[in-house]
């Protein structure tokens, strides 16, 4: 943050970033339609396009009003190619990201990246470092010949790699799937590693709106975990075993499991005590708590089917969706569950921040501290531990097999 109170990132505000990108990114999407579809070549992977955006526009650019700036766009077929591969169309990629502002969102990690999420809550844009930039270059091929074989996946799907230059200084930016939806209330938030070393939120992360929690505060939250139908934990453990697989092949450690979670009993509470307001003459609708977005849009959002194939958690566990009757607010894709209350909850979960290769790692100090907490010091053996540790995790704590005292409570699926 900068000292205006205004969202900075390396010196240079974070609106004049937003508006830059949305430009590069046009521009880029734009000349991607002379180039006629054909198969993927390696050298895809490894080209650059820069353009520059002079303040009075040129023959390519449009004029706009903010500093000067070169766009760099990263293997721009390889990723027209990815983005083909979840049945997103140029135009609707273009729409997404470029026809409204986008929205800041409030990063709770400590590596200071901006997020930025687009108006129709499809895709994120985050700021990634020099060396998480190259190592998705390096990636790219080898990822996306997994994701080819098996696009139902909780892996990050990256839709484009871009590099904006201002002042000689550079913000790398990458393009991907959202995992949460902002129209639908999360009443908790969890970003789980399978470690319990300083993994607790921060006071300050604690005394935001909508916290992200993590390991320590889950198993405070939710001692007996979280309750699944026998075959959705089965789909959901083993997707999890086969994207864990894909990481630990690229030596990659430091992801989360990130989740969200929608208690439709609560939000049924909510509403209720909502309305009982209204009836008393308060003129207040506004019962989530929650940011609100454009009236038009939010059902827009709902209604619609999501713009990324695979991409709702339950297409990516491979599961079939059951429809939600009484709850017509409520986008599909989400994933059945109850808390040990037997309250039914949806779940929004997806696999984040796998840019951080081992080497990356060895950097940070602290880690190195959590290394020997965790009694993991082989190094070789490093993100298979990694990867071991997060499942047990996530199969044995976090997620669990419905017991039939759950099961049998009044409002039970058919
Ligand atoms: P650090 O390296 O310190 O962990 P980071 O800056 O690399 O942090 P991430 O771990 O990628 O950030 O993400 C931080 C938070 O941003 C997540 O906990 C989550 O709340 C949100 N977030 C990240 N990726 C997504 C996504 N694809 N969809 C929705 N929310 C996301
Ligand atoms: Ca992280
Ligand atoms: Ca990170």
């Amino acid at each position: 943050v900068g000292e205006g109170g205004e969202i900075t990132y390396k010196k240079i505000q974070s609106s004049q970033i937003m508006g830059s990108i949305q430009l590069g990114i046009q521009h880029a999407i734009g000349g991607l339609a002379s180039k006629p579809e054909r198969d993927l070549l390696m050298q895809d992977f490894m080209t650059v396009e820069t353009t520059n955006f002079p303040h009075e526009g040129s023959n390519h650019t449009p004029a706009h009003h903010y500093s000067e700036f070169k766009f760099k766009t990263y293997a721009p077929i390889a990723f027209r190619y990815f983005r083909d591969l979840f049945g997103i169309q140029p135009d609707d990629f273009l729409m997404s990201m470029c026809s409204a502002p986008l929205r800041e969102l409030s990063n709770p990690g400590a590596s200071g990246s901006i997020f930025y999420l687009t108006n129709d809550d499809e895709f994120i844009i985050k700021t990634v470092q020099h060396k998480e930039g190259e190592f998705l270059q390096k990636l790219l091929p080898g990822y996306y010949l997994n994701l080819d074989q098996n696009p139902r996946t909780l892996l990050p799907k990256f839709f484009g790699l871009y590099c904006y230059q201002c002042n000689s200084k550079n913000v790398r930016l990458v393009a991907m799937n959202n995992i949460l939806p902002s129209y639908v209330k999360l009443h908790q938030k969890y970003d789980l590693k399978g470690s319990t070393y300083k993994r607790k939120a921060s006071k300050s992360e604690r005394q935001k709106g909508s916290p992200t929690y993590k390991d320590l505060d889950f198993m405070e939250h939710h001692t007996e975990g979280i309750f699944l139908e026998a075959d959705t934990y089965n789909a959901l453990i083993k997707t999890m075993q086969r994207d864990c697989r894909v990481l630990e092949s690229f030596k990659i450690m430091d992801y989360s499991l990130l989740v969200g979670i929608h208690n439709l009993d609560e939000a049924h509470r909510e509403k209720s005590e909502a309305r009982k307001r209204n009836d008393s003459g308060h003129s207040d609708d506004d019962a989530e708590g929650e940011p609100k977005r454009g009236g038009l849009n939010r059902t827009r959002s709902i209604n619609r089917q999501r713009l990324v194939a695979h991409s709702t958690a339950m297409e990516s566990i491979q599961a079939e969706s059951e429809p939600i009757d009484e709850e017509e607010d409520v986008p599909p894709g989400g994933i059945p569950a109850r808390n040990a209350r037997g309250e039914r909850l949806l779940l929004f979960l997806g696999i984040i921040d796998i840019l951080q290769s081992y080497r990356l790692r060895k950097k940070l100090e602290h880690t190195w501290k959590s290394m020997i907490h965790d009694g993991d010091t082989v190094s070789v053996h490093r993100p298979s531990f990694y990867a071991q540790r997060f499942l047990d995790f996530m199969g044995k704590t976090v997620f669990k097999k419905i017991p039939s005292s759950l099961k049998h409570s009044p409002s039970k699926r058919k």
